[in-house]
This record gives C-alpha cells, structure tokens and sequence, in this order.
C-alpha cells in the first residue's frame, strides 16, 4: 500500500481538486492507497472539507493538529501515522503533481529506497528562485551530509527509510536533511515545479528563514567554525598592528605627542562589536536547539483523528 502525507494548511480552495487529481493519477499505479491529511491547525474550512472527503471515500484519513506547529512538524506526524509499504510525502497544493508519483514507482521498484524530485523549473517569482538557488547551494557547502541540490520534500520513501526517520528524536526537524543523512539508495529524478494551484504561500519570508537556518544549523558546526577562525585572523591582525604601534611609539617621538586618530578606533571598534554579536547570535541558535531537546516536549499535539486507528 501506499500512504500519501500531505500537510494542509489552509488550503481549503484545493483540498477537492487535489483529493481528485490523487484519485485520476492512482489509477496507473496498481497499489492501494491511503492519504493522511495533516491539518495543521488550519483556520479555514480545510477540517471540514477533508471530512466530507472521508465520509465519501475511507482511504482518506487526518489528523488534526491543535495549533499550527509548521510544515516540517506536520510531515514528521504524517510520517509517524502512515501505514503503507511506500510512502510519498507532497504538498497539499499541487506544486508537486500526483502525476509523478508513477515515476517515483518506477524507481522505487529498481531498488531504490529513497526518490526524490528535484526541481528543475520554478513558476515563482525571480526573488524566490535566486533564494533557493543560493540557499541549496550555501547548505550543500556546509553540511557535513550531502544534502541533493534543489530537492525539496516531495519524495517517495520506503517503510525502512520511514521507520528510521520516525525513530529519530530531535525536534528541529529538516525532513530533507534527515532523509539523505539515513543513507540507503536514493535518487533524484527532476521535475517542473509548478506555481500553486489556489491560494497563497502559507510559507512565510519568517517561516522561509527558520526553515533555511534549521537546514544550515542542523547539519553543521561550520557557522561557528567560521568565526573561530575569524577570530583568529583578527587576532593575528591586532597583535600586528600592536607590534607595530610600540615600535612607532619607542622610535618616532613625533607619535608620542600625536593623538591617535580616532577614525581608526572607531572602525575597530565596530567592526569587532558586530563580529561579536554575529557570533553570539549564532551560538544563540545552536543553545536555543539544545534547548529545544533538553525540554523534551512532545513535537505536536493532535487534537483530532479522523479515519485513523487509535
Ligand atoms: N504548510 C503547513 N504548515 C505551515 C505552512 C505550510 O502545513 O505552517 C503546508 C501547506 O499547506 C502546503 C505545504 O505545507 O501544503 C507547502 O506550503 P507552501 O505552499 O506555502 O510552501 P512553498 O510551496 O511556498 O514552499
Ligand atoms: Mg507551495
């Protein structure tokens, strides 16, 4: 069988069409198969709708969060409550098309526990795109696991890579991250991202940058290897620059009587307070993450289920 996670939020203008866009595509892929709709603390009619879609057909399921806990949260629960042999992970308004899972299939019956789509063309705006073109870019030459380029969430995982993933404990969850670090075979296989179906991004510029840092932060120490060796560069600099003062000083009585200049201070001065506080902020995320673990809270609260055993 083959579990479907979707996380929703707020997408009550697509539920319907997805829900048949799902249905048209299964009929190539020869499997049963459920969808578990994560509501994700949804304010609009998306419980409702995903009710109906229940009564009428019990292959669709949910779980209702109490509050909006994030995407990557949803996905994780998803995970947790699916039941199939395969599962693919998508988004719930059609940029990723039900059509490919078929694709996904294919490979994953080569044996191939992991396949991923990569985005090859994006429908979104030029600002977006130079976004998550250097982002990818920037993590890949952090992290310490290769993390495919341009691939997102959507992806067909086998039980084995899920119960792994479902047995992982942290909280800061980067699905993506997590996916490549458990190894196994996996491949990309490239696709058009189209723009979405209805409605607005529920990815905010905010959401979009705790996403960006939990990829970074999780996956690497390089952020603070940075500034260790900032600091011992400017380290180095200084001490010359002091060398070289003392000599000025014991050698050219005119220096002795000179004020010294104040332009240079204050650059010092600046620049080494914003050094700091970079760095403290950056130690900040990595305390805030250990945080995080050490209060050990549950990752969500389900508030409902629908369709799902208890
Ligand atoms: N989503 C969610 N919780 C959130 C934000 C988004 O469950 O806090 C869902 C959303 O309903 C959609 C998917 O995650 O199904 C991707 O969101 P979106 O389309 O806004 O992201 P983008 O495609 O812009 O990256
Ligand atoms: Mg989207």
């Amino acid at each position: 069988m083959i579990s479907l996670v979707i996380p929703i939020y707020n997408e009550q203008g697509i539920l319907e069409i997805l829900y048949e866009r799902i249905k048209v595509a299964s009929a190539g892929w020869n499997q049963d198969y459920e969808v578990i709709f994560i509501d994700d603390g949804s304010s609009d009619y998306s419980l409702e709708i995903i009710q109906k879609l229940n009564q009428k057909d019990d292959r669709v399921k949910a779980i209702s969060f109490s509050r909006n806990f994030g995407h990557q949260t949803a996905v994780s629960a998803g995970l947790k409550y699916s039941t199939g042999e395969i599962i693919v992970v998508m988004d719930g308004d059609l940029q990723d098309p039900p059509e490919q899972i078929i694709n996904f299939l294919e490979q994953w019956q080569q044996g191939y526990q992991v396949v991923y789509a990569i985005r090859k063309k994006r429908k979104e705006a030029w600002y977006k795109k130079l976004a998550y073109y250097s982002f990818y870019r920037l993590l890949n030459w952090m992290s310490s696991v290769k993390i495919p380029l341009d691939s997102g969430d959507f992806c067909l995982l086998d039980r084995t890579i899920v119960d792994h993933l479902n047995s992982l404990p942290e909280r800061n969850r980067f699905v993506r991250g997590l996916r490549a670090w458990i190894g196994y075979k996996q491949i990309g296989i490239p696709y058009e991202r189209n723009a979405r179906l209805a409605g607005e991004a529920k990815y905010t510029f905010r959401k979009l940058i705790r996403l960006a840092f939990d990829g970074l932060i999780n996956f690497s120490y390089r952020p603070l290897q940075v500034f260790t060796s900032l600091g011992i560069i400017v380290s180095l600099l200084s001490f010359l620059v002091a060398i070289y003062y003392l000599f000025a000083w014991i050698l050219d009585p005119t220096v002795r009587e000179q004020l010294p200049g104040y332009t240079s201070i204050i650059i010092a001065i600046l620049f080494l307070g914003g050094v700091q506080l970079i760095s403290i902020g950056i130690l900040g995320e990595y305390i805030g993450r250990i945080f995080d673990e050490v209060k050990a809270r549950p990752l969500f609260i389900i508030s409902q289920k629908i369709g799902i055993d208890q």
